[in-house]
């Protein structure tokens, strides 16, 4: 977990629109409305958006918004990291603001996205080897799909 999200007092709240503000200015990005908008999706939604996910969402209630805003915020959050990309299927990226180590399992029913807590996972063969990035997928059908809900 990154330290800001150790800093908040209750981790599991969702992020106020004030928090949000602070937490952008301190990383150095002006914290415009629509900004905050979308970060506020992917930190307190938590459902792995695609960038034309969170436009369709967002323009709703902010009809100024435009999908090039969209994608030069998520392109500006990645720049500062303070999301990642997640490429669970090669040809859709998806933006998780959650920075910790953690899985994702991708429900090849419903097409969700879930996080996955990682507890231990053994590696061998590494010695000599430095790892930059590390990433674990897994597909397969929710608990919900699997009960044909
Ligand atoms: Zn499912
Ligand atoms: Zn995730």
């Amino acid at each position: 977990m990154r330290a800001y999200a150790k800093l908040r007092e209750k981790p599991d709240m969702p992020w106020s629109l004030d928090e949000i503000s602070q937490f952008l200015d301190q990383q150095g990005i002006r914290p415009s409305f629509q900004r905050l908008k979308i970060f506020e999706y992917l930190v307190n939604e938590r459902t792995h958006p695609t960038a034309d996910e969170i436009y369709e969402v967002l323009r709703k209630d902010i009809p100024s918004i435009s999908r090039t805003t969209v994608y030069n915020t998520l392109r500006l959050f990645l720049d500062k990291k303070i999301i990642q990309m997640v490429n669970i299927e090669k040809n859709e990226a998806r933006y998780d603001a959650t920075l910790s180590w953690h899985g994702h399992f991708k429900c090849l029913k419903c097409g969700q996205v879930y996080d996955i807590e990682i507890e231990e996972l053994k590696l061998g063969g590494l010695a000599g080897y430095q790892v930059l990035e590390k990433h674990l997928d897994l597909k397969g059908l929710c608990p919900s799909c699997c009960q044909g809900k």
